[in-house]
C-alpha cells in the first residue's frame, strides 16, 4: 500500500489554509461573543436610555465607533445619541473616560 506525501509547498500551502481557517473561526465566535451581529444585542438589551451629559463631554469622539447602531454622532462641539437608533446595550459608557453617559 502506498500512501501519499505532498510536496513542501503543498504542504505549507495547506498549513496556511488551516491556519486561516482557525484565525477566522476565532474572529467569528469573538464578534458573535462581543454582540457585532446586531441581533445578539437586541435580545440582551434593556429599556434603558442613555443619554450624553454634554457639560461633561469633552468631544473625544472615543464613543461613536463603539456603536454598533451607529447612534452615536457629533453634536457641535461634544456628541449625542438619537434614542431612535440606540438599543440600549451600553457598549458606549465603558470607552468614556468622562462617565459623560448616562442613564436617565
Ligand atoms: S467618549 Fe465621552 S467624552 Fe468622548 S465624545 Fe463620547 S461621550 Fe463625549
Ligand atoms: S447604548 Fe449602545 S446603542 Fe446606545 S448609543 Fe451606546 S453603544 Fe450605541
Amino acid at each position: 500500500m502506498e500512501f501519499y506525501i505532498p510536496d513542501l509547498s503543498e504542504f505549507i500551502i495547506r498549513c496556511i489554509i488551516i491556519t486561516l481557517f482557525i484565525i477566522i473561526s476565532i474572529k467569528l465566535i469573538n464578534m458573535y461573543l462581543n454582540g457585532l451581529f446586531i441581533g445578539t444585542y437586541e435580545n440582551e438589551c434593556s429599556d434603558k436610555i442613555y443619554s450624553i451629559n454634554k457639560s461633561l463631554c469633552t468631544g473625544c469622539g472615543n464613543c461613536e465607533p463603539e456603536c454598533l447602531r451607529s447612534a452615536i454622532s457629533k453634536d457641535g462641539n461634544t456628541y449625542s445619541i438619537d434614542p431612535t437608533l440606540c438599543i440600549s446595550c451600553g457598549i458606549c459608557t465603558d470607552v468614556c473616560q468622562e462617565s459623560a453617559i448616562e442613564i436617565l
